[in-house]
């Protein structure tokens, strides 16, 4: 058995970016699924699904992202993997094409996080795409016409052998202080991984994520509550100081939980067991049977 849920951020989506993010959500999923489909790994699935939807501009990750308040492009990303708890991830980095694909190559190495210059120096060493400093940049129609906050995306899969793994991407926040670094990169907080618990990758406002390690809530919580228990008790916590997020969680049995209190979150997912796979725009299209 084989699962996959991904989402494309915690923010608002208006009624003429719905299809784009659905469509959007849907073809990553399609990308992170066939691998799993064909027997192949959840963290090759992860990065294929990620890699996907940083390669959309309507998601605020790879190509799309914000700029910050030097008008520069700063990424963020993560991978990890629920075996033996690696990590690899990239921050406040200029110039990778695809972030996620600097955090696989880092994933099985020593270091579990590298910013700034000496991320784009080890994209460059380990043969990962560079591009220049601004072409991530969401064109100027493209960022006038959407609100560009939270668009982090993410992705979890379980793959035929019960392996989790997780990937995260981000833009970052509009208009952000030059090398601030959010939730996404930093593992107990915007992300986490066990195969023996679940994963969970979020979205929304990096400080309030991170300073309530929310991601770390999650994974203790899943061990005796359901998925989306789990997710909405976080949610509650991060509601309590302020802060807007969206979050998806997976279990090792397959099991999908996600949730959010901005108005949207787009989020598609497919098991082996599903006719076929499925997007919601918030959680109340899923309540309501939509999707
Ligand atoms: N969590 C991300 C950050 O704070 C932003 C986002 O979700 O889009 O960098």
């Amino acid at each position: 058995m084989w699962a996959i849920i991904l989402h494309g951020g915690a923010k608002t989506i208006r009624p003429g970016e719905e299809l784009a993010n659905r469509q959007g959500c849907l073809a990553a999923l399609k990308c992170g699924a066939e691998v799993l489909r064909a027997g192949g790994s959840s963290i090759d699935a992860v990065e294929a699904a990620v890699l996907a939807l940083e390669n959309d501009p309507t998601f605020n990750a790879g190509y799309g992202s914000a700029l910050n308040s030097d008008d520069e492009v700063e990424t963020c990303a993560a991978v990890m993997e629920g075996g033996e708890w690696n990590v690899g991830a990239i921050a406040a980095a200029k110039g990778i094409r695809n972030p996620v694909r600097a955090a696989r190559a880092m994933l099985f190495e020593e270091p579990i996080l590298i910013a700034a210059g000496g991320a784009r120096k080890f994209a460059e060493e380990n043969g990962v795409e560079l591009c220049s400093q601004n072409a991530l940049a969401a064109s100027g129609e493209e960022a006038e016409s959407e609100e560009r906050s939270h668009d982090t995306v993410g992705c979890i899969a379980l793959d035929g052998a019960g392996q989790l793994a997780t990937a995260v991407s981000t833009g970052g926040l509009e208009g952000s202080p030059a090398g601030r670094i959010g939730d996404s990169p930093q593992p107990g907080c915007g992300f986490y991984c066990d195969n023996e618990v679940g994963g969970v990758v979020f979205s929304g406002d990096g400080e309030e994520i991170a300073r309530a390690m929310l991601a770390a809530r999650v994974i203790h919580a899943l061990d005796g509550t359901s998925p989306d228990g789990a997710v909405q008790a976080a949610i509650r916590v991060v509601e309590k100081i302020g802060g807007e997020a969206g979050a998806i969680a997976l279990t090792p049995d397959g099991r999908f939980g996600w949730e959010h209190n901005s108005s949207h979150f787009a989020v598609a997912y497919e098991h082996s067991s599903m006719p076929h796979p499925l997007v919601h725009l918030c959680k109340q299209e899923e309540d309501e049977g939509h999707g």
